[in-house]
């Protein structure tokens, strides 16, 4: 009997251990940032120069969109301080197979930058914004400029995005009795508010999910499960109904998403990471610059996503430890 002929690597699916098929990637395109929030950003976090130019994130991309992904996240550090992010988003926009492009952001340049990314084919934001108060959003963030955001906010909504998302950590103590004014913030600009479970990677107590809807429908708030809903996006939200909209709750932490898992990171460096709660795996960046032919990258990339765990391991004693800030994987 002859063996059958050899797979083409950069041919769909792109399975990984699991047979989960990965659809979609989150690309770091920076691990700088003009903010400092205490969650994300360890005061002994440099940040190093961007190492890849527009092309190498286009060649990387073409490469995913080949092998099966369609939709794709510019996340960072903060992604639009690079000076050519519309270069790289329009770059990534134009590649045959990506659907989707969506930014994550803190909104601090949005003002002059909704409009151009939305014409390079940017279809959707999330906005990160934990506070309305100027004072808690300083305990917050060390840097930045909080009139800033909200300008920006306003910018992101008048600038015709299929899809505007606000993400809010929530901590214990800080922001936390903020809840229900984030909701109505976000539900008069047409945004889904989306509240995050804090993740070990920096300071903060967090409040779970479970505890945050009952206290949101012990003050009235009609709050109705939607996992319909859910099983459309295939994300780590769960989203319910409220009266103005939709609301969203992300919860690593007490509700592993992991299951259903569709993506892949690579982090600012150029370093595929099959999972957020794992370590560096195919060096993307330095292979592309000794050369690699598209079908080697491929192959790389398929050896990583052949070791990607079941899932991540937040809620085991020390998990922080081994781990790159949240800066430099992008969330
Ligand atoms: N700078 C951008 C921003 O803030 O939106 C993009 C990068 S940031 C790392 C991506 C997302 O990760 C943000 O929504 C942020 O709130 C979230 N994040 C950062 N550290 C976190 C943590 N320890 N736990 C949960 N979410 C975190
Ligand atoms: Fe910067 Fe975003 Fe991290 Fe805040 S959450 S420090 S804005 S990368």
């Amino acid at each position: 009997m002859t063996a059958p002929p050899p797979r083409d690597p950069l041919t769909p699916p792109l399975l990984d251990a699991q047979g989960r098929t990965m659809t979609y990637l989150r690309l770091s395109v920076t691990d700088r940032c003009n903010f400092r929030c205490t969650y994300c950003s360890p005061a002994s976090w440099g940040g190093k120069k961007d190492l890849l130019s527009p092309e190498e994130f286009e060649r990387i991309v073409s490469v995913f969109a080949r092998m099966g992904i369609r939709r794709v996240r510019l996340t960072g550090g903060e992604p639009l301080i690079r000076p050519d992010i519309v270069e790289v988003a329009g770059r990534i926009a134009a590649q045959p197979g990506v659907e989707r492009v969506a930014i994550t952001t803190n909104a601090s340049h949005l003002e002059k930058l909704a409009v151009p990314l939305r014409e390079a084919g940017v279809t959707q934001l999330n906005i990160s914004l934990d506070t309305l108060s100027e004072a808690t959003f300083r305990r917050i963030s060390k840097q930045g400029d909080f009139a800033s955001i909200l300008r920006g906010i306003d910018a992101a909504v008048g600038a015709g995005y299929a899809s505007l998302k606000l993400n809010v950590v929530v901590m214990r103590g800080v922001n936390d009795a903020e809840v229900s004014d984030l909701i109505a913030y976000a539900h008069a600009r047409g945004m889904t508010p989306r509240f995050i479970e804090l993740m070990p990677f920096g300071q903060g107590t967090p409040v779970p999910t479970a505890e945050l809807v009952e206290r949101l429908q012990s003050t009235g708030l009609s709050l109705v499960p939607n996992d319909e809903e859910h099983a459309d996006t295939a994300g780590p939200a769960r989203y319910w109904r409220a009266p103005g909209g939709r609301v969203g709750f992300i919860s690593p932490l007490t509700q592993n998403f992991c299951g259903g898992c569709n993506r892949v990171r690579v982090a600012s460096n150029g370093d595929l990471r099959s999972c957020l709660g794992g370590r560096a795996q195919a060096p993307l960046h330095a292979l592309i610059r000794g050369g690699s032919t598209d079908a080697e990258l491929a192959l790389a990339i398929r050896q990583a996503l052949g070791e990607k765990p079941e899932g991540h391991r937040f809620n085991e004693p020390g998990a922080n430890k081994s781990l790159l800030p949240m800066m430099g994987i992008g969330g």
